[in-house]
């Protein structure tokens, strides 16, 4: 029996891009000897994207629509479409044409010679703002200092996941969601293929600065704790650092008999603010035990069992 792709297509106001967009998609994807399944989810539209959309899932059977009540964000968008595949494989690609979809065989391809998941890394953008480019290069690097584990850099969510992978994202209920970095979490065999990002083919992005904000800060507070530690080593260094002045001010007293005032005060507030900080950071080891716990992921992630001469999962 031939493999499904699916093919997962979040849509936030993109009128302008989607009738190209499954035009590119559909000829690309008829191309491959896989069947394939287009989910496009509307994201809360408040233009005519819905009834695009839905006028192209009447005309084609291999199109699934997923309508959202209300703008959910590109996360979720992205999740709900996951949810909805059926695939063997499942490809999470922008409506923009800003990820190329004629790259999607050649990751059909990396698939089928074993890569559980393929991701895009982009070599290069084009038609972002210099602005843009700057802050997502530098918080990349970030991210990467930051965050317990890799999470490849210049990679958005443009990808090809196995179903396994697929499943195991199912099961991870977070609700403050940063997909690309949930999918690196996971392990599995994952190979980048590299692209040049294009221009947007229409329309203005639906990433402002706000959610851009908010996209950065859960990357990094959903794989990091290390903030918390900055803030135990910067502590401990501050008290430490009042506790060397008191002592050495205790011996100057000693020795002379007289003390100065500021110094006294000094090493005092260094002592107390640095233990206050460190005191911070030792919540926070508790912080983040309780946050992994809510965030209710599997404790870990089986690719298969083998028992005896079966295959069995
Ligand atoms: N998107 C979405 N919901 C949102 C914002 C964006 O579904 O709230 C979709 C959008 O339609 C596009 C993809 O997410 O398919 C990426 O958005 P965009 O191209 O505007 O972001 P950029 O490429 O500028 O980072
Ligand atoms: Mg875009």
């Amino acid at each position: 029996m031939s493999k499904l792709i699916s093919v997962v297509v979040p849509l936030y106001n993109e009128e302008e891009v989607i009738q190209e967009s499954y035009r590119r998609l559909s000829q690309v994807l008829s191309s491959l000897e896989e069947d394939y399944e287009l989910i496009f989810v509307n994201d809360g539209s408040r233009d005519r994207t819905f009834e695009l959309a839905r006028e192209i899932q009447q005309k084609d059977a291999r199109v699934v629509l997923v309508d959202f009540a209300r703008n959910f964000g590109h996360q979720m968008a992205v999740s709900a479409g996951l949810e909805q595949a059926r695939g063997d494989a499942v490809v999470i690609i922008d409506a923009d044409l800003q990820d190329p979809p004629e790259l999607i065989p050649r990751m059909v391809e990396m698939w089928k010679g074993g890569a559980e998941v393929v991701y895009g890394k982009r070599v290069s953008r084009q038609g972002e703002s210099f602005f843009k480019k700057m802050t997502a290069f530098c918080y990349y690097r970030v991210l990467d200092a930051l965050s317990g584990w890799k999470i490849p850099k210049d990679t958005g969510d443009f990808r090809l996941m196995d179903r396994k992978v697929a499943d195991v994202m199912r099961q991870m209920p977070e609700h403050n969601r940063f997909l690309r970095g949930m999918v690196a979490w996971v392990g599995f065999r994952q190979e980048p293929i590299e692209f040049v990002r294009e221009e947007r083919f229409a329309g203005v992005t639906k990433y402002p600065l706000k959610k851009m904000l908010k996209l950065a800060s859960d990357g990094i507070v959903s794989f990091s704790g290390k903030p918390f530690g900055i803030m135990r080593w910067a502590g401990g260094a501050l008290s430490a650092a009042g506790l060397i002045l008191l002592v050495v001010l205790l011996i100057l007293w000693a020795v002379t008999g007289s003390a100065s005032g500021w110094p006294l005060a000094m090493g005092a507030t260094l002592l107390v603010g640095g233990l206050n900080l460190f005191a911070l950071g030792i919540c926070g080891v508790y912080f983040e035990r309780m946050y992994d716990e809510l965030k209710g992921r599997p404790l870990y992630i089986v690719r298969q069992v083998y028992r005896g001469s079966e295959e069995a999962l």
